[in-house]
């Protein structure tokens, strides 16, 4: 690794200000779990690291008056995993966090950090793009309001400019319990997965009303699933519409191949965890107690 210069400052203003001395060679720091892989293989050789850690008030789950969930930027996942105002509100992340990474990785990663990193892999951005989450930025032009599912721009890319900071996430009031993250791994079950689906259906008496469906690990960045969220709309559900559905999400998508496995092997993963993961999402929400 090259050597840089670790400064550490205590506010978001403070650290957008010496972010933007020089953009092109700072980086944000926060858990460092993946910013310091990528400098020690010199993907990144920044010569100013701001390290987001000092920052007071930046780690918190809080829920609103108006029934929405804020969660600070410097949250670790840990305290995701163990909140009881996430078991409550959004269980669908609770489950997910057990086997995201392992304990070492969530005592020291955090929500801006999982969001921001931008790997395609990555198992929260699906799923906080189903629940319609919200990334609350500043940078020297200002605040803003970015949704989940529109800040991955491309492979390692985000919508975020180079002195611009998470500093919150929100989630939207009365989630629906009808959720599910399933996401298929080939080597341990806590490992990358080769596909991750996020189902959230807003559903009365078996009745579809409407749903938000994303697929992590099968393009560069997550993808909706528009064409099976429109058949899905409107529809009951039964055993024909979850075969038919799988069938038609794994034709719905062009995935690539990678190294956690071929085009081929995703569309056939598509099919059957779409179908797993609608049953899930379903049973999730009749067995939810308030
Ligand atoms: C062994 C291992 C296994 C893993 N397995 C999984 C897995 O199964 N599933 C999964 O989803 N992930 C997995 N990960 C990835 C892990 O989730 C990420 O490394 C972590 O979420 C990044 O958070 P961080 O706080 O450590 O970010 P950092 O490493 O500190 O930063 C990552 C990037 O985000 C930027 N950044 C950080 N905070 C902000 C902010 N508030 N605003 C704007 N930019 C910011 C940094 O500049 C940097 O570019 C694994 C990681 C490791 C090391």
């Amino acid at each position: 690794m090259l050597p840089f210069e670790l400064l550490k400052p205590t506010s978001f203003d403070e650290a957008i200000e010496l972010l933007s001395l020089d953009p092109d060679n700072s980086k944000s720091i926060a858990g460092g779990t993946a910013l310091m892989l990528m400098m020690k293989s010199q993907i990144f050789t920044p010569t100013q690291v701001i390290s987001l850690r000092n920052i007071k008030d930046s780690s918190y789950i809080k829920s609103e008056s108006n029934g929405e969930i804020s969660i600070g930027a410097l949250t670790k996942l840990s305290d995701l995993e163990n909140s009881a105002i996430i078991a409550k509100h959004a269980p669908v992340i609770s489950r997910a966090m057990i086997k995201l990474a392992n304990v070492r990785v969530r005592n020291s990663a955090t929500l801006g950090g999982a969001l921001s990193h931008g790997d395609p892999h990555m198992d929260l951005p699906p799923i906080l793009s189903a629940l319609s989450a919200n990334a609350r930025t500043i940078s020297p032009e200002g605040k803003r309001t970015i949704p989940v599912d529109s800040l991955h721009i491309g492979y390692y890319e985000t919508c975020l400019e180079p002195n611009e900071l998470i500093y919150e996430i929100t989630l939207p009031a009365n989630i629906s319990p009808y959720s599910s993250y399933l996401k298929c791994t080939t080597r341990s079950a806590d490992d990358w997965p080769a596909l991750g689906v996020a189902v959230n259906l807003m559903i009365e008496n078996n009745h579809i009303e409407s749903s938000r469906i994303f697929m992590g690990s099968i393009a560069d960045t997550p993808t909706r699933l528009i064409e099976l969220e429109k058949r899905l709309s409107n529809q009951d559900l039964t055993p024909a519409l979850l075969i038919s559905a799988a069938e038609f999400a794994s034709e719905e998508i062009d995935p690539v191949s990678d190294h956690l496995g071929s085009a081929e092997y995703k569309r056939q993963l598509a099919k059957v965890y779409v179908k797993r993961a609608l049953l899930e999402a379903y049973n999730n929400g009749v067995n939810y107690v308030k």
